[in-house]
């Protein structure tokens, strides 16, 4: 019996490494003996002959390379690191240490466990699969975190979590799926998973999927029937309480037709996720949403990226559109928007060509002062983003304590605006390049006029 640990650094994400969790399992049925924790560990040396380290983003890496070079440096055992940012990234963490980055999906060495999956009445279903792509088909081991509590507990004890398809061939041009799995599954097992998580720990109410692109799948078919079969119908229930299947990456609206509307409608599924990336999609959004929502599904999330080739002004109308949509159609579509920072980057500080720092801790700040929700109230959504482009531009460019506790600087505000109207484009161009840095990084080097100057003051004690 070998020792292993499994960890990765205490982020607050709240959902499980699914990863790890199959690789437990995968060890669990050698016979091993297995840890998670996100504390560093002060065991003998040589206690541990396998240490598994997962990646999840680019602003963990500072984080991520405490903990590996604690662990190189520690211990003898060999240690594997893998998960997404460093399959996005293998060379950055070869360069930084002495191993091998594993990219993509874990395969392992499954030839010990084949005869145990094949005696196993559930995992039995899930033979084929096991010897075509190795730990990654197993199921997920729950009881690894027993005891702890964790940023994603909750979801663990609500959700089957699993895949039903894998991979993405759309290539979107910011999206990194590609560099972590090259070709697409079109379905996976879900039915022996589900049953191998009800029956070793516990039913749950939700399932939630990590897919990367489902209705890419010519089997979605076959999906939603097997979700039907597993008590994920339309209307289904966990005891009193409704129970939903979630597609969490969410659903490609380019993909979506009529035929796969129905298809939806016969699951469980709440709430349906869309994105909304690129503004020359604009009319498909609209058209896809307004048959999402008169087939009768009323709750929609959508993705809006920002920060990375789209301007201010287009992140706004994709919000707008949204809010139009909600008043016409008395739904409740919620707009999360999505800073794009590249995963090569280590830190979260990239600013988009269309965007200054200004504008990025803007959009920060009318988030604070909703709580992170962009309003679904039209009204609602008016004071926090503004009744038009040039309003949101505004607000951007408004000093950020003004823009948090807007009721306590309603005066500064008013004088703000009247004396921002009265200045011609160039001297506004001026003021945005002399504040465009953000926070107490106010440029009055070419700022010569005193009328300017005073309007600058704004931005003394923000
Ligand atoms: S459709 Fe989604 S998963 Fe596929 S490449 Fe585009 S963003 Fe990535």
């Amino acid at each position: 019996m070998k020792n292993i640990l499994l960890t990765e650094a205490d982020y607050r994400d709240k959902y499980p490494p699914l990863g790890l969790m199959k690789i437990s399992t995968f060890h669990k049925l050698n016979g091993d003996n297995v840890e998670y924790s996100r504390e560093k560990q002060k065991k003998e040396k040589n206690y541990y002959s396998k240490i598994y380290i997962a990646t999840r983003f680019s602003f963990h890496w500072k984080k991520t390379k405490e903990l590996i070079k604690y662990y190189e440096n520690n211990y003898d055992a060999q240690i594997l690191v893998g998960g997404i940012h460093a399959s996005i990234n293998p060379e950055l963490y070869e360069k930084e240490f002495q191993l091998k980055v594993h990219v993509g999906s874990l395969k392992g060495d499954i030839e010990n466990i084949l005869q145990l999956i094949e005696k196993d009445p559930i995992l039995n279903n899930i033979l084929e699969d096991v010897r075509s792509y190795g730990i990654d088909a197993l199921p997920p081991d729950y009881s690894l975190f027993e005891g702890q509590d964790l940023p994603f507990s909750k979801v663990l004890e609500e959700n089957y979590l699993l895949r039903a398809t894998k991979g993405c061939n759309r290539n979107c041009s910011f999206c990194d799926v590609r560099k972590i799995h090259n070709s697409y599954n079109s379905k996976l097992p879900i039915s022996p998973i589900v049953n191998y998580i009800k029956k070793n720990y516990g039913e749950k109410r939700n399932i939630l999927f990590f897919d990367d692109n489902t209705l890419l799948s010519k089997k979605l078919d076959e999906i939603v029937i097997e979700l039907s079969s597993l008590g994920f119908n339309q209307g289904a229930k966990f005891g009193k309480k409704r129970r939903y299947c979630d597609f969490n990456q969410g659903l490609d609206l380019r993909l979506l037709d009529e035929n796969k509307i129905n298809l939806l409608n016969t699951i469980s599924i709440n709430p349906v996720r869309f994105a909304f990336d690129d503004i020359s999609l604009k009319e498909l959004f609209k058209d896809r949403i307004e048959k999402v929502v008169n087939s009768g599904i009323k709750n929609i999330a959508v993705y809006v990226l920002y920060n990375y080739n789209d301007t201010p002004e287009d992140f706004y109308q994709r919000l707008k559109i949204s809010i139009d949509i909600n008043k016409k159609h008395n739904c409740r579509i919620f707009s999360f928007p999505m800073k794009y920072v590249p995963n090569e980057q280590i830190d979260r500080k990239y600013i988009g060509g269309n965007w200054t720092k200004r504008m990025i801790r803007g959009v920060q700040c009318i988030l604070n002062s909703t709580h992170g929700i962009v309003p679904v109230n039209p009204d609602f959504f008016n004071v926090a983003f503004g009744e038009n482009e040039n309003a949101f531009l505004n607000i951007l460019h408004l000093p950020e304590n003004y823009i948090i506790y807007r009721k306590e600087n309603k005066d500064n505000i008013g004088k703000w605006s009247e004396e921002y109207r009265q200045f011609n484009t160039e001297e506004k161009v001026l003021i945005h390049q002399a504040i465009s840095a953000g926070k107490r990084k106010i440029d009055v080097n070419n700022i010569l006029d005193p009328k300017l100057l005073r309007f600058l003051e704004h931005y003394i004690n923000e």
